[in-house]
């Protein structure tokens, strides 16, 4: 590579080019469209990645004890199968790492723009493509991938005082590693997936920990192991093995989903829960505490064998009272208690619902993806978008999954891509945007299919309820039902314009 081009890719230098597809993001979903099309012997296309290195939320997310409560053997691509995963539920470095061997064994490398931020992209009605500003230099492209994630942007609360706030505060997305919590005392604001899995990590070690707790979760067993070598070795030589067992992975997972929609049968899962909790807590008191007053399923379940356990340590005070306020050196709760703190760690979870992207992404006649939505993200299959011709957004709206790997929904999306490109050079067609009717069919039908689910009938309020209420983030139903409808494209439920006269 010449050092011009060398340059440009690390983001110190600008470039202005052309691609046929910008994809954003080189988590899961940039990386897999990026693979998926190079397959198909598409060359051109250009990734934009704001960080220095690929992995989208699985770069991100390096907290004490981050790892993946989908099985590994399912939360990763089909067309590149691991047969090295050490455990059956993978940490995170390890996922990490997967991530940046796909991309640079896959040949993905070269396409992508590091330390590229994409600050607007905006459909060009008369030249038909997308124009893109990033924080190096501005693009144009035929096609727009939005691999910017679910799980990307951090949510803060707004707590009164945190400004004045002296002691370390941060993210658990964005873990301050050269902070040493030995010996610290600290408050952890949030009790979700990431908090159950970084408690029990840091509870050792610090003094003290105020665990803040708003809603209580319902915590499973994590039934995990290692793979022993011999096993790995027979995954390796056969690859079969390794299909048949992803494949036994998501059948079973899929049974979840029976519990989801059947509120009779989540009273099963909920019953091990209860146990669970019962084992690790015989505090009648704090197990009270504990105890979530709403269907199991209706919040992400959490996956923990030493969550509970830790709370019932010496140093931990589970504080369910609310902050109030933050001071130089302390929490104070609803009821008035102070607790000096030298580190506040959040673990409050991602804007989902709220995208700070959305704002960003202008369709025909200047509308951002934000104002389309008015509050309620809605796509067609979850993917396109009328009145953005040539968008497609990965993990978009009503995709997102409570029981199994969002990875296997992700490939669905990218094979519509592909299917979309394909049709587009095949006809000639310089634009592609889903009907308006065919949208609010597909719309109305997954609101169909969510009513009455425990996601919306389970009695509590949880990130997949945007703020109208309705829950715009889940796929309510068998993910293999997705996949059936996605995968292919439909060109009856699409609207197409042709090249504008004289090329383009
Ligand atoms: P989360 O599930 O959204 O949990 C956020 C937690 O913060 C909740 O307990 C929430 O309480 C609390 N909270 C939010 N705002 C608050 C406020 N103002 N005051 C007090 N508490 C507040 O976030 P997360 O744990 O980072 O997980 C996000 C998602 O990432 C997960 O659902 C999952 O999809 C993914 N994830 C997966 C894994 C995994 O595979 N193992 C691990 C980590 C994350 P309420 O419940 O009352 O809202």
């Amino acid at each position: 590579m010449s050092q011009d081009a060398e340059e440009t890719r690390a983001g110190r230098r600008p470039e202005r080019a052309h691609t046929r597809i910008a994809i954003i993001g080189s988590g899961f979903a940039g990386l897999g469209a990026a693979i998926r099309l190079r397959q198909r012997g598409e060359e051109d296309f250009i990734i934009f990645e704001r960080a220095a290195e690929v992995g989208g939320t699985w770069r991100d997310n390096s907290y004490p004890g981050c790892a993946c409560d989908v099985q590994s053997h399912l939360y990763s691509f089909s067309f590149a199968p691991n047969p090295d995963w050490t455990r059956s539920y993978s940490p995170q470095p390890e996922i990490w790492e997967y991530l940046r061997r796909c991309a640079r064994d896959f040949g993905v490398l070269p396409h992508v723009r590091f330390r590229h931020e994409v600050r607007e992209a905006t459909w060009d009605e008369s030249a038909r493509l997308w124009r893109i500003r990033t924080s190096v230099g501005d693009y144009t492209a035929g096609a727009l991938v939005l691999a910017s994630g679910a799980l990307s942007e951090p949510r803060m609360p707004e707590l009164p005082g945190l400004e004045n706030f002296k002691g370390r505060a941060f993210h658990s997305a964005r873990w301050d590693h050269s902070y040493e919590l030995k010996g610290r005392r600290v408050a952890v604001i949030g009790t979700g997936a990431s908090a159950v899995q970084f408690v029990p990590e840091i509870q050792p070690v610090v003094s003290r920990l105020h665990l803040f707790q708003r809603t209580p979760a319902w915590v499973m067993p994590r039934n995990e192991r290692r793979f022993a070598a011999a096993e790995r070795r027979m995954f390796r030589r056969f690859p079969a093995l390794q299909r048949a067992a992803r494949a036994g992975i998501y059948l079973f997972r899929e049974l979840f989903f029976l519990g989801f929609r059947h509120l009779p049968l989540s009273r099963l899962i909920r019953r091990v829960a209860l146990r669970h909790l019962r084992r690790a807590v015989p505090d009648p008191q704090l197990r009270a505490r504990l105890t979530p007053d709403y269907a199991i399923g209706c919040k992400r379940i959490l996956v923990s064998n030493d969550y509970l356990p830790a709370l019932t340590r010496p140093n931990v005070e589970l504080v369910t009272a609310g902050v109030a306020e933050v001071r130089e050196h302390s929490v104070v709760d609803r009821e008035g208690v102070e607790r000096p703190v030298d580190a506040i760690i959040f673990g409050t979870g991602f804007r989902v619902t709220d995208q700070p992207m959305a704002k960003h992404v202008r369709g025909r006649g200047g509308l951002t993806l934000e104002e389309a939505w008015g509050g309620s993200p809605r796509a067609h299959l979850g993917t396109t978008v009328n009145g953005f011709p040539n968008l497609f957004i990965l993990m978009g709206p009503n995709t997102g999954l409570g029981h199994t790997s969002v990875v296997y929904m992700i490939e669905a999306q990218i094979e519509h891509l592909l299917g979309a490109l394909d049709y587009m050079k095949r006809r000639g067609l310089a634009a592609l945007e889903p009907r308006p009717e065919a949208q609010a069919a597909y719309v109305a039908e997954v609101d169909r299919r969510m009513a009455g689910t425990v996601w919306t009938a389970g009695g509590c309020a949880s990130w997949y309820l945007d703020r109208t209420g309705r829950n715009s983030t889940l796929w309510p139903d068998f993910t293999w039902r997705f996949r059936r409808r996605v995968a292919r494209l439909d060109p009856a439920e699409y609207v197409a314009s042709g090249p504008l006269r004289g090329g383009g």
